[in-house]
């Protein structure tokens, strides 16, 4: 059944079914949205700093055309994913939806504001999205998540997603850990015992994936599981593709200063927390530019409107996961001072996949090269991240 969607879906690449936005017209404290097909459902929700609302529109792509004006605020569009429109609403203001509704063909979407105070629109913005879809007669199929079928247990797949390890149930919760560096990017190399930053990640993921299939409460899979080379965008692609749950990369960190020492979890932010964190971005962020040329190349998805989109949600999750991450490392390796730091990692961009990056400790410095190139040392690295892994499903297990 699954190979049989995996032909059918291999073999229409990039086959739209989904309707155009022909226009977008407001008209007074209403918005309407006009499309030329059906299309799937639609998405609302409101974002603070600075005040907006988002319709992502699925089974929909967006026409050329400069933003609209309305009474409240412009509004522009961009492709949010192949088969997702986004429409985005600079509001002048706080406002709220008050009315959203398909009309009875399901060809166009009227959405109604009214203005709203501070704290309703904070209020709004917690919430999770509102949803509404044209009835099913005229609804358009929703947009296959492509990349959502799962790899069979056991067996590498077809589209090339590494294989899944942990039992086969697709309800447990899924992390993607990356090793990283590879291949031609050894990484930091210590100049002590010569250890290379590129084998100590691989070590220590591989080590998380033995600890977390042993508690059989996750899956896990590896963005590699030898001495391979991935640009960063594959990287969090993988995690996309595979719809995990948390993507974790593994590095060990280099400075100047022998002294330094001790691990840093490290989450995205436009804004790095100091230089520091800033430096260590841009260098990390260099691993796809060999000899000049940068083959991560430009990703158009990750376009500044969709940054500056980026879920609060991942956000949070990810913070929330930092913090116990460093709880349950504390016991059993060396912290920095302060180590939950911000810096635009491009590894960490996946916007709705809530990502940490872990420096374990730095290669440049003699004791902790030694205890990352241990085996004891990785083990406990791997006991950390594992013992954290689990604790955060449990948390929001328990808040669902
Ligand atoms: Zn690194």
């Amino acid at each position: 059944m699954s190979v049989l969607f995996f032909l059918a879906a291999a073999m229409v690449p990039g086959s739209l079914q989904a309707g155009r936005i022909e226009n977008v017209a407001a008209d007074g404290n209403a918005v309407t949205i006009k499309f030329d097909d059906n299309v799937a459902e639609a998405k609302l929700f409101s974002l603070t700093g600075p005040e907006r609302i988002a319709v992502d529109i699925s089974g929909a792509t967006i026409a050329a055309g400069a933003p609209v004006a309305s009474e409240f605020g412009s509004i522009r569009q961009a492709q949010f994913a192949p088969e997702t429109a986004r429409l985005v609403f600079d509001l002048n203001g706080p406002a709220v939806v008050s009315d959203a509704r398909f009309s009875a063909d399901g060809r166009s979407l009227t959405i109604a504001l009214r203005p709203a105070s501070e704290s309703e629109f904070s209020a709004a913005s917690a919430r999770m999205p509102r949803r509404i879809a044209p009835i099913a007669q005229f609804r358009s199929e929703p947009p296959k998540r492509r990349y959502e079928v799962s790899a069979p247990i056991g067996k590498g797949n077809a589209r090339g997603l590494p294989k899944i390890s942990g039992p086969a149930d697709s309800r447990l919760p899924l992390v993607v850990v990356d090793a990283g560096h590879g291949g031609h990017d050894p990484g930091a190399i210590s100049p002590d015992n010569g250890a290379r930053e590129k084998d100590v990640t691989l070590a220590i993921a591989r080590a998380i994936r033995d600890e977390l299939t042993k508690s059989g409460r996750v899956r896990v899979a590896l963005t590699r599981d030898g001495d391979r080379f991935l640009v960063l965008q594959d990287r969090y692609g993988i995690a996309r593709r595979m719809n995990a749950d948390l993507f974790i990369s593994i590095h060990a960190d280099a400075a100047e200063n022998r002294e330094a020492r001790g691990g840093t979890v490290y989450t995205l932010s436009e804004v790095a927390s100091d230089r520091e964190a800033q430096r260590l971005a841009a260098r990390e962020n260099k691993a796809d530019i060999i000899n000049g040329v940068n083959l991560g190349g430009q990703d158009n998805e990750v376009s500044s409107i969709l940054i500056d989109l980026t879920q609060r949600e991942t956000m949070n999750v990810s913070a929330g996961f930092a913090k116990l991450l460093l709880r349950e490392a504390r016991p059993n390796m060396l912290l920095r001072g302060t180590s939950h730091r911000f810096a635009s990692f491009v590894v960490l961009k996946a916007p709705d996949t809530p990502s940490v990056l872990f420096e374990t400790g730095y290669i440049s410095n003699a004791e902790d090269a030694a205890f990352l190139a241990s085996r004891d040392g990785q083990h406990k690295v791997a006991r950390s991240v594992s013992n954290a892994i689990q604790a955060h499903f449990a948390r929001r297990l328990a808040q669902n």
